[in-house]
């Protein structure tokens, strides 16, 4: 709460000029690909519009879910500025936030199998049936905690063999940012919760993430553990941070073993690796 406090001077110097306000007061600076934590007063409401959130088939504002007006909003890769509606005693009020442009890395990927850089015809139906199982789980969040308390999800590792938002070139064609963290780590290494949640998807075996689970920590905000060779949990299971759930592996779109660890709001593909610095 206290960082909430200190980050006052720098929200309203950031804020648009026409629009200054500290009824929205956020955690951590406005950069592309971070999920971000903030604060509203208890009474009012807060909106999203319903595009940002990237699982949205309605046009128009979503209200962003509080708890004691603490939400949890995330910003996507390559956005320039952040947009909310902010409804209190007055009426509803519009408010623009700049958004800090990283830059993320181009990345090149040669050696994969070329079936599963373009996948052939016949896995179409497989590949469409595991994005909308993906994208229904993540329409929901109902898990109740509101958490800030980020774990690690493996045991060790070696290094971030692909960094979250890198452009890969897969055998030479160019795809969408990376949209997870890779943490290269041997086979079988202790796979864990990354804080406290539900756990709302377990697949062994998706076409590009192999033995895969998702978790919802509430508030829209999911995390997924992929490439995995053994999977401990099961669908509706409630876990702690830090509990065991699986083990690395090396199944689905892999070029050798490791994590790939994704963090989600309602869709909209985040950077993990800022968890660990709020
Ligand atoms: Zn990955």
């Amino acid at each position: 709460m206290k960082k909430l406090f200190l980050l006052l001077a720098f929200v309203l110097s950031s804020c648009s000029q026409n629009h200054p306000t500290d009824k929205i007061l956020f955690q951590t600076p406005l950069q592309d690909g971070q999920l971000t934590y903030g604060q509203i007063s208890p009474n009012h409401k807060l909106f999203i519009e319903n595009s940002e959130r990237r699982i949205g088939e309605k046009k128009g504002f979503f209200e962003v879910p509080t708890q004691d007006g603490r939400f949890v909003v995330g910003i996507p890769q390559d956005a320039t500025r952040l947009t909310l509606k902010l409804q209190d005693e007055k009426g509803k009020e519009t408010y623009h936030f700049p958004v800090q442009k990283r830059k993320w890395k181009e990345d090149i990927v040669n050696g994969l199998p070329s079936q599963k850089v373009q996948p052939p015809k016949e896995e179409q139906e497989r590949i469409m049936h595991e994005y909308l199982l993906m994208r229904d789980k993540r329409k929901v969040s109902d898990y109740p905690q509101f958490t800030q308390d980020w774990l690690l999800p493996l045991e060790r590792f070696s290094r971030i063999s692909s960094p979250f938002g890198s452009r890969r070139i897969l055998n030479g064609i160019v795809t969408q940012g990376h949209s997870g963290t890779d943490y290269a780590a041997p086979e079988g290494t202790a796979v864990f919760a990354a804080a406290d949640g539900k756990v709302v998807l377990v697949h062994p075996d998706m076409f590009y993430t192999g033995g895969t689970i998702l978790i919802d920590h509430g508030f829209g905000v999911y995390t997924n553990y992929c490439h995995l060779s053994r999977i401990d949990v099961s669908e509706g299971q409630i876990v702690k941070a830090g509990e065991p759930i699986a083990a690395v592996g090396s199944t689905g779109r892999a070029t050798g073993p490791h994590l790939h660890f994704g963090l989600s709001w309602y869709g909209v593909r985040l950077n993990p690796e800022d968890l660990f610095k709020i």
